[in-house]
């Protein structure tokens, strides 16, 4: 039977409009605990999620240094309770993304590709996205034995070996957690010793499933459709050299989420939101919290505190004004 499917043209729908007095941009731990603490300011913050609701904590698999969880807690988990207590207090999440942002007339004015925004004061905290190593085979292999993210990824890998690409605390941290499912996983670095705590190190230095090479880059991705290897260049000898291996997992640091914001709020030469003390962006009632203005210590409770801290300066600011 022939199947005709009958498309009208559609008319661009119309947009409906909805003042708040707080809008949140993203939902990690900064994001989040601005909700909370607006939320209980009596503020009724609405968060537009992003797309990773959640955030980077909630692709770390176990986050062993937030107080209060003394043997652990799930990054999944943990945004899971950061939400239903904001929410607890009347914050409201929707799973949306800001298209655009003009910050200059107010109220302020974001806009999803359905909705428009009327807002008094902004919290942005956006976070900041995985650097790529921008490699020939790491885009077309991304999600075929290319990872950014050990907890979505690594159960693929059972039995298999793994490379990590990194020497910071990511890097360490996600290998040692990959070592729950791969056969071997090997640490490659690019200098003579790595950047991460001293603990990370000793775990992975005394892991027996961990190998690792120091002093090299990755300079491609070998694969038919999955990764099949890597080449790697010694950065002092400059010796090439080709390590077979199931998946590459890619831990070199972030770059944050601004584009929205060039050109109306200050950054710094790296794009991260310049912000005082008090969180205040060079805007007056916009608010910067977390990653996205934190080059420095990215951790979760430090971007926790961020976001409780720039919530309580809105509702000074929104008591002002
Ligand atoms: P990071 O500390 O910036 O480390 C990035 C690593 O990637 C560095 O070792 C860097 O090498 C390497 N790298 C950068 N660009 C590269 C490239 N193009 N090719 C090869 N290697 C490259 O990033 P991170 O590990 O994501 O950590 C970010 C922040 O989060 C840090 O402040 C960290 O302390 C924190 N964090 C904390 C925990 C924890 O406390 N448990 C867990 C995760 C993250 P060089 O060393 O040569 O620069």
């Amino acid at each position: 039977m022939d199947f005709q499917l009958n498309v009208q043209p559609s008319s661009s729908p119309v947009k409906s409009t909805e003042s708040v007095k707080v809008l949140v941009l993203g939902s990690g731990p900064a994001g989040l605990a601005a909700a909370l603490y607006a939320a209980r300011a009596d503020l009724n913050p609405l968060v537009l999620s992003g797309i990773d609701l959640g955030g980077q904590a909630a692709l770390t698999s176990t986050i062993e240094n937030y107080p209060g969880f003394p043997e652990g807690v799930g990054g999944v988990e943990l945004g899971d309770l950061f939400q239903k207590q904001a929410e607890r207090f009347g914050a409201r999440i929707e799973l949306d993304s800001a298209s655009t942002v003009d910050l200059s007339q107010r109220p302020f004015r974001v806009s999803t590709y359905s909705k428009d925004y009327l807002v008094n004061a902004l919290i942005i905290a956006t976070g900041a996205s995985p650097n790529h190593l921008n490699v020939p085979g790491e885009k077309e292999m991304t999600g075929h034995g290319v990872s950014y993210c050990a907890t979505c990824d690594g159960w693929f890998f059972k039995g298999k070996q793994v490379v990590v690409v990194g020497g910071g605390d990511s890097a360490l941290e996600e290998g040692l957690f990959l070592t729950r499912f791969a056969s071997s996983v090997t640490i490659v670095h690019r200098r003579d010793s790595f950047r991460a705590g001293a603990i990370l190190q000793r775990r992975v230095k005394e892991d027996p499933k961990i190998n690792y090479i120091f002093d090299s880059v990755v300079t491609k991705i070998a694969g038919e459709k999955v990764v099949e290897g890597i080449h790697l260049q010694n950065v002092k000898s400059l010796a090439e050299t080709y390590l077979p291996t199931d998946g590459i997992f890619i831990f070199i640091g972030h770059t944050p989420n601004t584009t929205l914001f060039k050109g109306q709020l200050d950054m710094d030469e790296n794009g991260y939101l310049r912000a005082d003390g008090k969180m205040q962006t060079s805007v007056s009632g916009v608010y910067a919290a977390g990653e996205v203005a934190d080059p420095v210590f990215r951790q979760v409770i430090t971007s926790a505190g961020m976001g409780a801290a720039a919530a309580i300066q809105v509702t000074n600011f929104l008591g002002h004004n």
